[in-house]
């Protein structure tokens, strides 16, 4: 889809604060600083709409962003960051669980992993939770540019085994300042919503 028109509808902590329409969701997980920003800003042809930000765990409220009246893109809070207390990590959790689990509209999770390193514990266990709830995620490895492009094959092959990704699915390397995958990532996404 070529995106023209977006806009940050809701800012929601509740079930009775997420939007009232029908359109599908497709929601975006991964830890702090992984790129989720920046990878929302290059689907929707934006250069700084989704705050990017050098202050990982910022954003403690799901954000709705409209694309095109047609459908969500759901910013979950980042997962793993140290400096919010035990009992913020559990009332995120809690919310990020209850959105995940209950959103009837939801089609499917973007989880965001580091492209230049293997998945971290909260990257697997994130995974493991998504398959365990029959979540369809599409796993995307961002700042692939960092990666020289004879190192993509072993880093694909290293996210796939640490994350225990079945070989057929597929795992989309991504570069937000390349724009690489985001035809690939829009398809997926087309797909799980019908567009
Ligand atoms: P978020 O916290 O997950 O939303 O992460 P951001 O999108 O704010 O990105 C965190 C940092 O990584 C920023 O300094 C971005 O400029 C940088 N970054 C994000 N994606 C890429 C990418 O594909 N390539 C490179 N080189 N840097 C990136």
């Amino acid at each position: 889809m070529e995106v023209q028109n977006v806009d940050l509808t809701i800012s929601a902590v509740r079930l009775d604060q997420y939007p009232k329409t029908n359109y599908p969701e497709i929601a975006l997980v991964g830890r702090s600083n992984v790129g989720k920003s920046s990878l929302t800003n290059v689907l929707i042809n934006r250069r700084n709409f989704a705050h990017t930000s050098s202050q990982p765990g910022k954003t403690q409220t799901l954000n709705f962003y409209v694309v095109e009246d047609q459908l969500y893109f759901v910013d979950v809070p980042g997962y793993g960051y140290a400096k919010v207390s035990k009992k913020e990590r559990e009332r995120f959790g809690q919310m990020i669980e209850q959105y995940l689990t209950q959103r009837d509209q939801l089609r499917g999770t973007i989880l965001l992993v580091d492209g230049r390193h293997a998945p971290t514990a909260d990257d697997v266990s994130m995974y493991q939770w998504l398959q365990y709830y029959h979540i369809p995620t599409l796993v995307v490895a961002t700042k692939i540019d960092k990666v020289k492009g004879n190192a993509w094959n072993r880093q694909e092959s290293l996210i796939k085994k640490t994350l225990g990704l079945p070989s057929a699915n597929q795992l989309i390397l991504f570069s937000a300042v390349k724009k690489t995958g985001k035809d690939a990532v829009w398809q997926w996404i087309d797909e799980r919503t019908g567009m």
